[in-house]
């Protein structure tokens, strides 16, 4: 991995852009695949068609790495208070640990300095391994326990993070592969496998270091030791985000026929976009409850509750998202989409879906709003109180 790093750094923006190059294309091949897919009645042809979707999904897969790495820039650093990003991280999550049931524990060492660091990339970290311990006490019945536990080794001028948990563990034979890319045990659709491989990016690029520790009581447990930082250093020389790597953001697609749902899901997918799935406007609304979304795009036409119903919810419940919603229809001669879009104010893409103009459509919503800014925590009031 060492290896394959150092020729990432060597050849990453050149990677980045060929990456990106690649993004529009191969989204057509995936979206089109799938579609034929569909359509075809000769089993002989799905067969083929599904051939060329799993090559273009492990294209894709391995277009979305490279985003990725690139991505990982060099820490922009800054003063970082570590026990209000651990609270904000644990926010992400709040209402998916609280409906499992999950006891949450924080000990923080009073005597943690400021840090000096790359605070938006080390919430990456934190949401990263809070929503994996999560995950994985899913597995479990009985007592669920995340504890996060902070201390500052003052000879070492480092902090020490600890997030614990008290799930399945990770088996001995996985163990060292977990931080590779796309090493995933999830079921294909919810794991990348490229978490861990982040995570370990960042907190190299700090200077410091993750591993796993395995504790004898069970459960896993990731240690991190992060250098507590220069005050001022790197901050001038620090290089500009590519202007040209597309912003990324977490989008959820609400339709009632699951295969539709996954066609634009994939497709957004490519883009390097995080994806969940409803398969009615009720469920659509339990998943807001759980986390924000940057984007919803949400079928018209559906059973109990359709589009315009969800637009409504949406206002009445989570007003804040409202623009955030694009609808989706596939029978244009049946609507007025005119009015529609009059009267609601949402953008609609049609079916069959036109990866393009689909991309499109979402870096000009993504470019008009800061996203990170704007899908962090707001929507989770509360939250944090009922953690701890
Ligand atoms: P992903 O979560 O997409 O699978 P990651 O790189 O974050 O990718 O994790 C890789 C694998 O490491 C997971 O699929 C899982 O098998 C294992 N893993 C990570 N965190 C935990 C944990 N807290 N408990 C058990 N297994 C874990």
């Amino acid at each position: 991995i060492l290896h394959q790093k150092e020729k990432f750094a060597a050849l990453g923006s050149l990677l980045a852009g060929l990456a990106h190059e690649l993004n529009n294309p191969l989204s057509v091949v995936v979206g089109q695949a799938i579609i034929l897919q569909e359509l075809t009645a000769d089993t002989s042809l799905t067969a083929r068609a599904e051939r060329i979707r799993n090559a273009a999904d492990r294209c894709s897969r391995i277009v979305k790495t490279f985003l990725a790495m690139a991505r990982s820039r060099q820490p922009a650093r800054g003063p970082v208070d570590l026990d209000r990003l651990i609270s904000s991280a644990l926010e992400i999550s709040g209402y998916g640990l609280r409906s499992a049931g999950v006891d949450v524990i924080v000990e923080s060492d009073p005597a943690m300095p400021e840090l000096w660091a790359d605070g938006d990339q080390l919430h990456q970290v934190l949401a990263n391994l809070i929503v994996n311990a999560q995950q994985a006490m899913q597995a479990v019945e009985g007592p669920r326990r995340l504890t996060i536990r902070s201390a500052y080794d003052a000879a070492a001028r480092q902090a020490v993070v600890e997030v614990a948990d008290s799930g399945p563990g990770i088996p001995a034979e996985q163990r060292d592969r977990i931080f590779e890319p796309f090493f995933t045990t999830k079921p294909e659709g919810s794991g990348t496998g490229i978490g861990l491989s982040v995570c370990r990016d960042i907190i190299d690029a700090h200077g410091g270091e993750i591993r796993l520790s395995s504790p004898a009581a069970g459960g896993a447990a990731f240690t991190i030791g992060l250098p507590i930082g220069e005050r001022g250093a790197q901050r001038e020389d620090e290089p500009q985000r590519r202007a040209d790597v597309p912003r990324t953001g977490a989008i959820l697609v609400i339709d009632d026929e699951l295969e539709i749902a996954q066609t634009l899901a994939d497709i957004l997918r490519v883009g390097g976009h995080e994806v969940r799935t409803a398969t009615s406007a009720a469920q659509g609304l339990h998943c807001l409850q759980q986390r924000d979304y940057d984007l919803i795009f949400c079928d018209i036409r559906m059973p109990e509750m359709d589009g315009r119903s969800f637009l409504e919810a949406l206002r009445s419940q989570r007003a804040d998202l409202a623009d955030r919603l694009v609808f989706v229809t596939g029978d244009t001669l049946g609507m007025d989409l005119a009015a529609l879009v009059r009267d609601t104010g949402a953008p609609v893409v049609e079916k069959p879906f036109d990866a393009e103009l689909i991309n499109k459509l979402v870096a000009e919503r993504f470019a008009v709003r800061p996203l990170r800014e704007s899908s962090r925590g707001e929507g989770l009031q509360g939250s944090r109180g009922g953690l701890q």
